[in-house]
Protein backbone atom coordinates (compact mmCIF):
# COMPACT_ATOMS: atom_id res chain seq x y z
CA UNK A 1 0.00 0.00 0.00
CA UNK A 2 1.50 3.43 -1.00
CA UNK A 3 2.09 5.69 1.86
CA UNK A 4 0.25 8.95 2.60
CA UNK A 5 1.06 11.85 2.62
CA UNK A 6 0.10 15.64 3.64
CA UNK A 7 -0.43 18.57 0.99
CA UNK A 8 0.69 21.75 3.59
CA UNK A 9 0.81 25.23 2.08
CA UNK A 10 2.11 28.29 4.47
CA UNK A 11 0.60 31.70 2.61
CA UNK A 12 1.98 35.33 3.14
CA UNK A 13 1.41 38.50 2.36
CA UNK A 14 4.41 37.65 -0.76
CA UNK A 15 4.83 34.01 -1.10
CA UNK A 16 3.40 30.49 -0.63
CA UNK A 17 5.80 28.31 0.95
CA UNK A 18 4.55 25.08 -0.12
CA UNK A 19 5.89 21.44 0.82
CA UNK A 20 4.61 17.81 0.98
CA UNK A 21 4.75 16.38 4.05
CA UNK A 22 4.94 12.56 5.88
CA UNK A 23 3.20 12.03 9.16
CA UNK A 24 6.27 11.59 11.00
CA UNK A 25 6.79 15.21 9.75
CA UNK A 26 9.30 14.94 7.50
CA UNK A 27 9.46 16.65 4.25
CA UNK A 28 9.38 14.84 0.61
CA UNK A 29 9.15 18.02 -1.34
CA UNK A 30 9.15 21.76 -1.24
CA UNK A 31 8.27 24.56 -3.65
CA UNK A 32 7.65 27.91 -3.25
CA UNK A 33 5.03 30.48 -5.46
CA UNK A 34 4.19 34.15 -4.85
CA UNK A 35 0.82 34.72 -3.55
CA UNK A 36 0.42 37.78 -6.15
CA UNK A 37 -1.58 39.65 -3.10
CA UNK A 38 -2.23 42.08 -5.26
CA UNK A 39 -4.39 40.79 -7.77
CA UNK A 40 -7.36 40.47 -4.64
CA UNK A 41 -8.35 37.55 -2.95
CA UNK A 42 -10.59 35.78 -4.86
CA UNK A 43 -7.26 35.51 -7.15
CA UNK A 44 -5.13 34.30 -3.93
CA UNK A 45 -7.81 31.68 -3.52
CA UNK A 46 -7.91 30.42 -6.82
CA UNK A 47 -3.97 30.39 -6.91
CA UNK A 48 -3.65 28.22 -2.99
CA UNK A 49 -6.43 26.02 -4.90
CA UNK A 50 -4.36 25.34 -7.65
CA UNK A 51 -1.22 25.19 -6.36
CA UNK A 52 -2.56 22.39 -3.50
CA UNK A 53 -4.28 20.60 -6.32
CA UNK A 54 -0.90 20.43 -7.92
CA UNK A 55 1.27 18.95 -5.35
CA UNK A 56 -1.52 16.55 -4.78
CA UNK A 57 -0.71 15.50 -8.41
CA UNK A 58 2.79 15.75 -7.87
CA UNK A 59 2.35 13.61 -4.54
CA UNK A 60 0.74 11.10 -6.49
CA UNK A 61 3.08 10.95 -9.13
CA UNK A 62 5.66 10.24 -6.66
CA UNK A 63 3.83 7.11 -5.52
CA UNK A 64 1.76 8.58 -2.27
CA UNK A 65 -1.08 9.00 -1.48
CA UNK A 66 -2.28 12.66 -0.11
CA UNK A 67 -4.11 12.52 2.51
CA UNK A 68 -5.10 15.45 3.92
CA UNK A 69 -4.63 19.51 3.18
CA UNK A 70 -3.05 21.56 5.55
CA UNK A 71 -3.74 25.59 5.05
CA UNK A 72 -1.58 28.36 6.68
CA UNK A 73 -2.61 31.70 6.69
CA UNK A 74 -1.90 35.28 8.06
CA UNK A 75 -4.27 37.45 9.94
CA UNK A 76 -7.35 36.62 12.08
CA UNK A 77 -8.35 32.78 11.44
CA UNK A 78 -11.44 30.83 12.65
CA UNK A 79 -9.89 27.30 12.47
CA UNK A 80 -12.61 25.35 13.64
CA UNK A 81 -14.82 27.20 11.06
CA UNK A 82 -12.08 26.91 8.53
CA UNK A 83 -12.22 30.33 7.46
CA UNK A 84 -10.10 33.13 7.12
CA UNK A 85 -11.49 35.60 8.60
CA UNK A 86 -9.60 38.15 7.88
CA UNK A 87 -5.99 40.04 6.58
CA UNK A 88 -4.52 43.18 6.40
CA UNK A 89 -1.65 42.14 3.27
CA UNK A 90 -3.78 39.26 1.74
CA UNK A 91 -6.75 41.17 1.80
CA UNK A 92 -8.89 37.30 2.57
CA UNK A 93 -12.68 38.68 4.16
CA UNK A 94 -14.32 35.76 5.66
CA UNK A 95 -13.12 33.37 3.07
CA UNK A 96 -14.26 29.84 3.54
CA UNK A 97 -10.74 28.48 2.60
CA UNK A 98 -10.98 25.24 4.31
CA UNK A 99 -14.37 23.50 2.64
CA UNK A 100 -13.17 24.97 -0.76
CA UNK A 101 -10.02 23.19 -0.90
CA UNK A 102 -12.41 20.01 0.54
CA UNK A 103 -14.21 20.60 -2.79
CA UNK A 104 -11.18 20.84 -4.65
CA UNK A 105 -8.91 18.05 -4.06
CA UNK A 106 -11.82 15.98 -2.24
CA UNK A 107 -9.58 14.90 0.79
CA UNK A 108 -9.98 16.89 4.30
CA UNK A 109 -8.93 20.11 5.00
CA UNK A 110 -7.05 21.99 8.03
CA UNK A 111 -6.96 25.99 7.69
CA UNK A 112 -4.68 27.13 10.33
CA UNK A 113 -3.33 30.99 11.34
CA UNK A 114 0.95 31.11 10.23
CA UNK A 115 2.15 31.98 13.12
CA UNK A 116 -0.25 29.50 15.71
CA UNK A 117 1.02 26.44 13.31
CA UNK A 118 4.25 27.64 13.30
CA UNK A 119 3.96 27.57 17.09
CA UNK A 120 3.06 24.20 17.12
CA UNK A 121 5.53 22.71 14.39
CA UNK A 122 8.16 24.55 16.93
CA UNK A 123 6.20 22.56 20.02
CA UNK A 124 6.49 19.86 18.70
CA UNK A 125 8.84 19.08 16.27
CA UNK A 126 11.34 21.90 17.08
CA UNK A 127 12.77 23.92 19.76
CA UNK A 128 9.71 23.02 22.17
CA UNK A 129 10.17 19.57 21.97
CA UNK A 130 9.40 17.42 25.44
CA UNK A 131 8.33 20.86 26.91
CA UNK A 132 4.53 20.63 27.68
CA UNK A 133 4.38 25.08 27.80
CA UNK A 134 5.79 26.64 24.93
CA UNK A 135 5.36 30.20 23.54
CA UNK A 136 6.36 31.02 20.09
CA UNK A 137 7.24 34.44 19.36
CA UNK A 138 7.68 35.31 15.63
CA UNK A 139 9.68 38.41 15.13
CA UNK A 140 9.66 39.89 11.53
CA UNK A 141 8.17 42.75 9.60
CA UNK A 142 5.47 42.26 12.78
CA UNK A 143 5.47 40.81 16.10
CA UNK A 144 2.94 37.63 16.76
CA UNK A 145 3.19 34.90 19.30
CA UNK A 146 1.26 31.49 19.15
CA UNK A 147 0.88 29.36 23.14
CA UNK A 148 1.03 25.46 22.40
CA UNK A 149 0.12 23.54 25.85
CA UNK A 150 0.54 19.78 25.78
CA UNK A 151 0.67 19.90 21.76
CA UNK A 152 -1.88 21.51 21.20
CA UNK A 153 -2.39 25.66 19.85
CA UNK A 154 -4.93 28.23 21.80
CA UNK A 155 -6.13 30.19 18.75
CA UNK A 156 -8.88 32.12 21.50
CA UNK A 157 -12.38 32.56 21.39
CA UNK A 158 -12.19 34.97 18.05
CA UNK A 159 -9.07 32.88 16.43
CA UNK A 160 -7.44 36.09 17.42
CA UNK A 161 -4.98 35.00 20.55
CA UNK A 162 -1.53 35.14 19.80
CA UNK A 163 -1.17 39.09 19.47
CA UNK A 164 1.99 39.72 21.52
CA UNK A 165 2.79 42.66 19.41
CA UNK A 166 0.45 44.43 20.33
CA UNK A 167 1.00 44.45 24.27
CA UNK A 168 1.76 47.97 24.87
CA UNK A 169 5.24 48.24 26.16
CA UNK A 170 5.61 52.09 25.90
CA UNK A 171 2.58 53.74 26.04
CA UNK A 172 2.88 56.98 24.10
CA UNK A 173 5.85 55.35 21.89
CA UNK A 174 5.68 54.69 18.74
CA UNK A 175 2.61 54.64 16.60
CA UNK A 176 1.64 51.07 15.42
CA UNK A 177 -0.46 50.21 12.63
CA UNK A 178 -3.18 48.93 14.59
CA UNK A 179 -3.68 52.20 15.59
CA UNK A 180 -2.08 52.18 19.24
CA UNK A 181 1.43 53.86 20.25
CA UNK A 182 3.88 51.45 22.05
CA UNK A 183 2.96 48.19 20.39
CA UNK A 184 5.66 45.86 20.98
CA UNK A 185 5.84 45.51 17.30
CA UNK A 186 6.33 49.36 16.74
CA UNK A 187 9.29 49.03 18.99
CA UNK A 188 10.78 45.85 18.37
CA UNK A 189 9.76 44.29 15.35
CA UNK A 190 12.58 43.86 12.43
CA UNK A 191 10.91 47.11 10.83
CA UNK A 192 10.70 49.40 13.51
CA UNK A 193 14.61 48.12 14.22
CA UNK A 194 15.42 49.66 11.00
CA UNK A 195 13.22 52.69 11.31
CA UNK A 196 14.36 53.83 14.17
CA UNK A 197 18.52 53.07 13.26
CA UNK A 198 17.65 55.38 10.31
CA UNK A 199 16.06 57.77 12.29
CA UNK A 200 18.77 58.23 14.66
CA UNK A 201 21.64 57.69 12.36
CA UNK A 202 20.37 59.78 9.33
CA UNK A 203 20.84 56.20 7.19
CA UNK A 204 18.32 54.54 5.45
CA UNK A 205 18.27 50.88 4.05
CA UNK A 206 20.27 49.33 7.16
CA UNK A 207 18.17 46.23 8.00
CA UNK A 208 17.72 44.86 11.73
CA UNK A 209 20.23 42.49 11.04
CA UNK A 210 22.65 45.22 10.00
CA UNK A 211 21.56 47.18 13.37
CA UNK A 212 22.21 43.92 15.22
CA UNK A 213 25.58 43.55 13.40
CA UNK A 214 26.73 46.89 14.07
CA UNK A 215 26.56 46.68 17.76
CA UNK A 216 27.94 43.30 18.10
CA UNK A 217 30.83 45.39 16.67
CA UNK A 218 30.43 48.01 18.74
CA UNK A 219 28.57 51.17 17.31
CA UNK A 220 27.54 52.93 19.91
CA UNK A 221 23.89 54.34 17.36
CA UNK A 222 23.54 50.84 16.95
CA UNK A 223 23.84 49.21 20.30
CA UNK A 224 21.45 51.58 21.83
CA UNK A 225 18.86 51.28 19.29
CA UNK A 226 19.25 47.25 19.59
CA UNK A 227 19.42 47.59 23.37
CA UNK A 228 16.18 49.47 23.11
CA UNK A 229 14.77 46.91 21.41
CA UNK A 230 15.77 44.10 23.26
CA UNK A 231 14.59 45.98 26.46
CA UNK A 232 10.92 46.39 25.26
CA UNK A 233 10.92 42.86 23.72
CA UNK A 234 11.94 41.59 27.36
CA UNK A 235 9.10 43.71 28.83
CA UNK A 236 6.78 42.18 26.69
CA UNK A 237 7.86 38.72 27.25
CA UNK A 238 7.46 39.53 30.75
CA UNK A 239 3.91 40.24 30.04
CA UNK A 240 3.60 36.64 28.59
CA UNK A 241 5.16 34.90 31.29
CA UNK A 242 2.88 36.55 33.89
CA UNK A 243 0.16 35.82 31.77
CA UNK A 244 1.05 31.74 30.41
CA UNK A 245 3.86 31.12 33.04
CA UNK A 246 5.43 28.63 29.84
CA UNK A 247 8.09 26.29 30.12
CA UNK A 248 10.35 27.81 27.16
CA UNK A 249 9.82 31.19 24.89
CA UNK A 250 11.09 30.11 21.41
CA UNK A 251 12.27 32.75 19.13
CA UNK A 252 11.76 32.80 15.76
CA UNK A 253 11.07 35.29 12.67
CA UNK A 254 14.05 36.97 10.57
CA UNK A 255 15.34 38.79 14.26
CA UNK A 256 16.12 35.53 15.22
CA UNK A 257 18.65 35.49 12.79
CA UNK A 258 20.71 37.85 14.39
CA UNK A 259 21.22 34.65 17.31
CA UNK A 260 22.92 35.24 20.22
CA UNK A 261 23.35 38.69 19.53
CA UNK A 262 19.33 38.76 20.54
CA UNK A 263 19.29 35.71 22.76
CA UNK A 264 21.88 36.71 25.05
CA UNK A 265 20.66 40.35 25.82
CA UNK A 266 17.04 39.40 25.73
CA UNK A 267 17.59 36.40 28.54
CA UNK A 268 19.50 38.98 30.55
CA UNK A 269 16.95 42.08 30.04
CA UNK A 270 14.46 39.09 31.13
CA UNK A 271 16.52 37.75 34.13
CA UNK A 272 16.75 41.30 35.16
CA UNK A 273 13.19 41.97 35.43
CA UNK A 274 11.86 38.99 37.00
CA UNK A 275 10.03 38.94 40.11
CA UNK A 276 7.56 36.06 41.54
CA UNK A 277 7.63 35.06 37.58
CA UNK A 278 9.20 31.73 36.71
CA UNK A 279 11.63 32.51 34.22
CA UNK A 280 11.30 30.03 31.55
CA UNK A 281 14.35 29.10 28.65
CA UNK A 282 14.58 31.64 25.69
CA UNK A 283 15.86 29.77 22.81
CA UNK A 284 16.02 30.17 19.30
CA UNK A 285 13.73 28.26 16.44
CA UNK A 286 15.21 25.33 15.21
CA UNK A 287 12.94 25.06 11.54
CA UNK A 288 13.02 28.06 9.80
CA UNK A 289 10.56 29.49 7.67
CA UNK A 290 9.36 25.83 6.81
CA UNK A 291 7.88 25.63 10.20
CA UNK A 292 4.27 27.17 8.86
CA UNK A 293 4.27 24.62 6.33
CA UNK A 294 5.18 21.62 9.16
CA UNK A 295 2.81 23.18 11.17
CA UNK A 296 -0.45 23.15 8.60
CA UNK A 297 0.36 19.47 8.01
CA UNK A 298 0.40 18.38 11.83
CA UNK A 299 -2.89 20.54 12.13
CA UNK A 300 -4.48 18.57 9.14
CA UNK A 301 -3.03 15.52 10.80
CA UNK A 302 -4.97 16.32 13.65
CA UNK A 303 -7.97 17.17 12.27
CA UNK A 304 -7.88 13.64 11.01
CA UNK A 305 -7.29 11.70 14.07
CA UNK A 306 -10.43 14.34 15.28
CA UNK A 307 -13.12 13.11 12.63
CA UNK A 308 -12.18 9.39 13.64
ZN1 LIG B 1 -0.30 47.68 17.66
Amino acid sequence: MSDGIVVALDVGGTGMKCALVRPDGTVHHEERHPTLADRGPAAVTERILTVAGSLADRARADGFVPIATGIAVPGVVDEPAGVAVWSANVGFRDVPLRDLAVRRLGIPAALGHDVRVGALAEARLGAGRGRRHVLFVAIGTGIAGGLVIDGRGYPGAHGAAGELGHVVVRPGGSPCGCGLRGCLEAEASAKSIGRKYAEVSGEAGATAFDVATRAARGEELARRVWQDAVEALADGLLTAQALYDVGVVVLGGGLAEAGDDLLEPVRAAVAQRVTFHRSPAIVRAELGDTAGCLGSALLALDSLKGSQ
